[in-house]
């Protein structure tokens, strides 16, 4: 099914094209990272880091909420402590995760293999997001026509928030210890440097699991990516109570635009498993942050802005923005499917005629079509989504564009990340590619 193994193939590709002493080969087989392979600026980079993105998040949720909106000046009043904590948030959140885990359990959709591991076995992965969000969204409509008051989790956001993060804390303390009882074989290559932050931080093991339930898989795109949605849908059903049943032009948009987006991550969530994230990373607080608390509350904010602050737009300048996005999602859909496809099946009508250039590895890299035009399109395609969707918000706020801002600078450090990785896996032959694609995410740019 799938082509060669990456870990495997990974120290074949670079012990026979570089040959250094201390190369993959012995970096697979050690099972702590060198200091120099430390990543996100080592230990005090990640301390940082772990300080820094819950307050980020609370100054954003605060800023989006406050009149002026202003996203380089403090909040002039700040809410009273009780603001930002409601055990009914956190029983409400608790509700979603525990319906969020059991829809997972349900026997619905194809069980699919994960990329081989280092012992060689491979780990089976339910492929049912996209039934599970059919299900919530049903049990949601339900809801509704039973008078559920979906708006008012537009007034929760700040607590729930809190929840979100205490929760992320708790499960990656648990995460950590629990990779004290795994053998070494089920740790991820980075997140094992014995330093405590840094490895809390990271992740120590790869593919935590109660019996077949993997944490990290369940928490990358489920009540993460389906609560965005719903956050969004709460507040266009906010916004539509206060403009008497309709929502805005711009709240429309931002909720199609990130309703699709989620739509689409959950019908080709088989492709999830070639990802960075599953192969390579560890679960730590990194991903369990990220999943439960950044995801719905910053992807929001596009959506939380039009309901604080109500932008106009007129016919022709929605048609445009409608148009960009169609281009980045072509962009986005066409290169990742076609690199899903070739990983899979590369003899497949659709990639067959495709020009490549073999690896030591046995694995072939795509070197024309969108492989061909620059070295991650995906990534492009994503960026012109997200500034899509920032659009409908207008251009008299920064703070609608903090999320393009942050996922370009996402974007061009996990960029790097994977061409060192790749670097690693194909050596020369990944050097004679970015020979023939010089150009990273944009052409002629970067
Ligand atoms: P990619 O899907 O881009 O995968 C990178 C891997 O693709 C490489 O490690 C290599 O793996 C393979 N590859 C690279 N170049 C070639 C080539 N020329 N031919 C064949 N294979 C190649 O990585 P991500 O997991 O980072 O991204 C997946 C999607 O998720 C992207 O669209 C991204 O924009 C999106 N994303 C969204 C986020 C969000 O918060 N919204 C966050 C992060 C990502 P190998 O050779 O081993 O197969």
């Amino acid at each position: 099914m799938w082509e060669e193994d990456g870990q495997a193939g990974m120290s074949r590709g670079w012990d026979r094209e570089i040959g250094r002493p201390g190369s993959r080969t012995m970096a697979s087989q050690q099972t702590s990272p060198r200091p120099d392979e430390l990543e996100f600026g080592g230990p005090l980079g990640t301390a940082a880091m772990l300080l820094l993105l819950p307050v980020v998040l609370f100054h954003l949720l605060l800023t989006c909420h406050s009149g002026p909106c202003s996203l380089l000046s403090l909040p002039s009043e700040l809410p009273p402590v009780s603001a930002f904590w409601s055990p009914w948030a956190l029983l409400l959140l608790l509700l979603w995760l525990g319906l969020q885990a059991t829809l997972y359990l349900l026997p619905m959709g194809k069980v699919s293999e994960g990329m081989m591991l280092k012992d060689k076995s491979h780990l089976q992965y339910p492929i049912n997001g996209f039934w599970c969000l059919g299900l919530t969204a049903l049990l949601v409509g339900l809801g509704l026509v039973g008078g559920l008051p979906l708006g008012s989790l537009s007034e929760l956001l700040l607590p729930l928030a809190s929840a979100a993060t205490v929760t992320a804390f708790i499960l990656s303390l648990f995460l950590y210890l629990k990779s004290f009882t795994v053998p070494p074989s089920a740790l991820a290559p980075g997140g094992n440097s014995g330093n405590i932050i840094y490895d809390f931080f990271l992740g120590r093991e790869l593919n935590p699991r109660f019996g077949s339930f993997d944490l990290k898989y369940f928490c990358e795109l489920r009540p993460g990516m389906i609560g965005w949605a719903l956050i969004n849908l709460a507040l266009l059903l906010r916004e539509a109570e206060h403009r008497e049943g309709w929502p805005s032009l711009a709240m429309g948009l931002v909720n199609a635009f990130q309703l699709l987006y989620v739509v689409d991550a959950l019908w080709n969530e088989e492709a999830v498993l070639t990802t960075m994230d599953i192969i390579h990373d560890g679960f730590g607080f990194m991903l369990a942050f990220g999943d439960l608390a950044w995801v719905p509350f910053i992807y929001s904010l596009q959506a939380q802005f039009l309901l604080n602050h109500p932008q106009s737009l007129e016919l022709p300048v929605a048609g445009a923005i409608c148009l960009l996005f169609a281009i980045g999602y072509f962009i986005f859909r066409g290169s990742n499917t076609q690199k899903n496809t070739f990983r899979r099946d590369p003899s497949d009508p659709s990639v067959a005629g495709l020009e490549t250039i073999p690896t030591a590895t046995g694995k072939r890299l795509l070197v024309s079509g969108w492989w061909g035009m620059v070295r991650h399109p995906n990534y492009l395609g994503d960026l012109i989504m997200a500034l899509a969707w920032s659009l409908p918000c207008g251009v008299t706020h920064l703070l609608p564009y903090f999320y393009i801002v942050y996922f370009t600078i996402l974007l061009v450090h996990r960029e790097d990340r994977d061409e060192r990785q790749c670097l690693q896996k194909y050596g020369l032959a990944w050097r004679e590619y970015c020979a023939r694609v010089p150009y990273r995410i944009v052409p002629y740019v970067y």
